[in-house]
């Protein structure tokens, strides 16, 4: 039985009612990891390396306190003490190791990994800035450093260090360890990350720019750095290096230690390549296998039938390809491997759009990932097949066994325990413990549909969060909310085909209805939260007719009562789990065919907020969960948008033209938005619309503008919203990524189960 009165004693010599937050957090944190310290790590013979170049962990305590099995008792006392836990973790400084839903991915497989009792690290780099923080100044973005490495962070130092040859250097990295404890599990696996002891802050010289050839005191820094220049390519080149060749050593070695001859390597080790950024694994454990006296042919089939990739875009941007002429300045080593894997291919397949080497001398990264690995995953059903019906129809021409789904998954442990305490808690009354370890018996709670009793509850419930992340945005922005209005929330990175300016042209469908004299039966309140990459100006610019449109809406007394738009600072996983329990409208609107799978959409379900969306992605198999009625699709299906790209019939002026679309393009360079905007991004955001409009905002606007509208008017009718609330909740089960994982390992990776 824990008794953290008398821990607390110890340490400080006085009561937790006496101590402060930052206290209290130093005695959790130091309790938490002297309980992960006594779990065994987990040593079965086999092991997944999940290597990312993003993991976002989130803050650890209170996931790592749920999965202890100490979180209730923690809570209860502390609150006993008049203490609360949510004040406390605010002290914990959120690591910054990733961008968006692949490195939320990232962790949420990690902490099923662990929870199965599966053999299974993360590895990565420890960026000491991670992406960046983002401010908003002037009603634009801002990108500061962001610091979250702290004598105190959940960072421990190992002994491990590797010599990684560069060009014109060797690097030496030392190794940093984050424990990663499964849901109550004996056994636990870590998330290793490694670091470059030279790196040095002081080559920052502006928000987040620094001397980019200044490899030896700037490779670990940032997340995704500037790549605009080629001196930016050639850091990534240098950071994806580091990263796998530390890697490959690091298995090898462990292999080595349990008994591998190298022949049997596979037997030991098994890769998941983590969309493109982690490819060069391939040729650096054939170099690492040559070197330690193995043929290059067998070297072949080993490495082929230890690694397996993860495809998570059809966007053609973020398919890697760099020039021969740069691995030759970074790792010239590698490029006779990979020129030798390319004659093989190119000997065997005579087919130009298979090959790994270009005609202007461009290695295609994922081509040497299909051609050299033995697994090739989508991560959502509809995903998956257009890889292979269209983005990657030549290489399942070649390999069809290669080909499979998994479909994304959230870890409940963060996104419903942590995030949504109250839900889980009555959860657990109505449905028992069971759901903990098999979320499909979520579905129980079907059986309560109808009932007016449960339908008060999750009223309130959902209530309370919205009292939370009021308080939460009072504190942390200063902006004030209304608990009593609609809250409609589309959080995700800021990309033109996730379609976040689509909803802002809604916003201003609304704001002149509303001065036409329609008020809105019950308040709305819309929310944005996203970074925009440094270097993608419309994405900015979106950003900044967000910010300055909510301006427009605040000062306007006429329609601030009944619309308010927020757009939340920084957001990353700390914000989400104040804002998604607290959800109504789940946005998920991205272009279809264009989101691979999404995540948030299944975050939303869970925490009971109803879908607005297109049929893209992981949407799909909501839809087909939960059935027509207790979701909200719009909008030209995939296949229709991908016949319109091949043909090019999309005209963006066309839908311009309409009577219902121009007023609302042209609110945007308006007296009233200007007032608070920059003539600039305003403009430039406007042409775009009418003249460009890659993906097709326009295309679907007048249909989601009619749908939100069916969406409201069904929000009035609160005994039938509630009733699609439940359906939500009860077939988010299959959203779980501990599915994920298990299909994972029953299909790829093949490790024993645990004991
Ligand atoms: C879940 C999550 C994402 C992914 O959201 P999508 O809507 O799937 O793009 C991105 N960032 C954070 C912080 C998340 O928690």
């Amino acid at each position: 039985m824990l008794n953290l009165q008398q821990l607390v004693q110890e340490t400080y010599a006085k009561r937790i009612e006496d101590c402060n937050n930052e206290e209290l957090y130093y005695v959790l944190l130091s309790l938490t990891q002297r309980a992960s310290d006594v779990l065994a790590t987990n040593n079965q013979k086999k092991k997944v390396y999940y290597i990312s170049a993003e993991f976002l962990i989130g803050k650890l305590l209170s996931n790592n306190l749920i999965n202890l099995g100490l979180y209730a008792e923690v809570k209860d006392q502390l609150a006993e003490a008049g203490k609360d836990l949510l004040q406390i973790e605010e002290v914990e400084m959120e690591p910054s190791l990733g961008n968006g839903g692949l490195g939320r991915l990232a962790a949420c497989f990690l902490d099923s990994i662990a929870t199965l009792g599966l053999n299974g690290d993360g590895v990565g780099l420890n960026y000491h800035f991670g992406l960046f923080q983002q401010l908003f100044e002037d009603n634009q973005q801002k990108a500061v450093p962001n610091p979250w490495i702290t004598p105190e962070s959940w960072l421990k130092p190992s002994k491990i260090s590797y010599e990684v040859p560069f060009a014109n250097f060797t690097l030496t990295s030392k190794l940093y360890d984050i424990d990663v404890p499964g849901y109550k599990t004996a056994t636990k696996n870590r998330l290793r990350l490694f670091d470059l002891g030279s790196v040095d802050d002081n080559i920052i010289y502006d928000g987040i720019e620094f001397d980019k050839p200044d490899i030896f005191r700037n490779l670990t820094l940032f997340l995704y750095p500037d790549d605009s220049t080629r001196e930016g390519e050639l850091l990534r080149i240098f950071q994806q290096y580091f990263m796998v060749s530390n890697a490959a050593q690091l298995l090898i070695d462990e292999a080595v230690a349990k008994g591998s001859n190298l022949y049997d390597l596979a037997d030991y080790a098994v890769v998941q390549i983590n969309d493109t950024h982690p490819s060069l694994v391939i040729p650096e454990l054939l170099r690492l296998l040559t070197e330690r006296g193995i043929d290059f042919d067998k070297a072949v089939e080993i490495v082929s039938s230890m690694t397996a990739y993860t495809n998570h875009t059809i966007l053609a941007e973020a398919l890697e390809k760099w020039p021969l002429d740069f691995l030759n300045e970074v790792v010239p080593h590698l490029v006779p491997i990979i020129e030798e894997l390319d004659r093989r291919v190119k000997e065997t397949y005579h087919n130009d759009s298979v090959n790994i080497i270009d005609e202007q001398g461009r290695v295609h990264m994922a081509h040497m990932d299909m051609h050299y690995g033995f697994s090739v995953n989508g991560v959502a059903a509809l995903h998956t097949d257009i890889l292979k019906s269209s983005e990657l129809k030549p290489f399942y021409d070649i390999y069809p066994e290669k080909f499979n789904n998994k479909t994304n998954g959230i870890t409940f442990r963060r996104w419903l325990m942590h995030a949504n305490p109250r839900l889980a808690k009555y959860l657990d009354e109505l449905l028992g413990h069971g759901y903990h370890h098999d979320a499909t018996e979520l579905e129980k709670f079907l059986e309560f549909k109808g009932n007016a009793d449960v339908k008060a509850k999750l009223e309130s419930i959902k209530k309370h969060n919205k009292r939370k992340l009021q308080a939460h945005l009072e504190a942390t922005q200063g902006v004030t909310i209304n608990p009593n209005a609609i809250f409609d929330i589309q959080i995700k990175r800021m990309h033109e085909y996730k379609r976040q300016q689509m909803n802002v042209l809604y916003v201003i469908n609304k704001y002149l209805d509303i001065k036409a004299g329609n008020v809105p039966s019950t308040p709305i309140t819309v929310f944005f939260g996203g970074k925009a990459a440094p270097a993608y100006t419309i994405a900015q610019d979106i950003i900044h007719l967000i910010l300055a449109l909510s301006q427009v809406i605040a000062n306007d007394p006429e329609v601030s009562p009944h619309l308010q738009l927020v757009m939340v600072e920084n957001y990353n996983v700390t914000a989400a789990s104040f804002l998604i329990p607290a959800a109504d409208i789940s946005e998920q609107i991205s272009l279809a065919s264009k989101e691979a799978s999404g995540t948030g959409n299944m975050k939303f379900m869970l925490n009971g907020a109803l879908t607005l969306g297109t049929e893209d992605g992981a949407n799909v198999e909501i839809h087909e969960l939960v059935g027509s009625e207790n979701i909200y699709i719009f909008g030209e299906d995939s296949q229709t948008v991908i016949d319109t790209y091949a043909n090019e019939s999309y005209v963006a002026r066309d839908f311009y033209e309409r009577p219902n679309i121009k007023p609302l393009i042209d609110f945007i360079v308006s007296d009233e938005v200007r007032q608070y905007g920059n003539d600039e991004r305003l403009f430039r955001l406007h042409n775009e619309l009418i003249n460009k409009d890659w993906f097709m905002t326009l295309l679907d606007l007048e249909s989601y503008i009619a749908m939100k509208e069916q969406v409201l008017k069904d929000y009035e009718d609160r005994d039938a919203w509630l009733d699609k609330v439940i359906v939500n909740i009860a077939k988010a089960g299959f959203f779980s990524s501990d599915r994920t994982i298990a299909e994972y390992n029953r299909d790829i990776w093949k490790l024993e189960a645990a004991k």
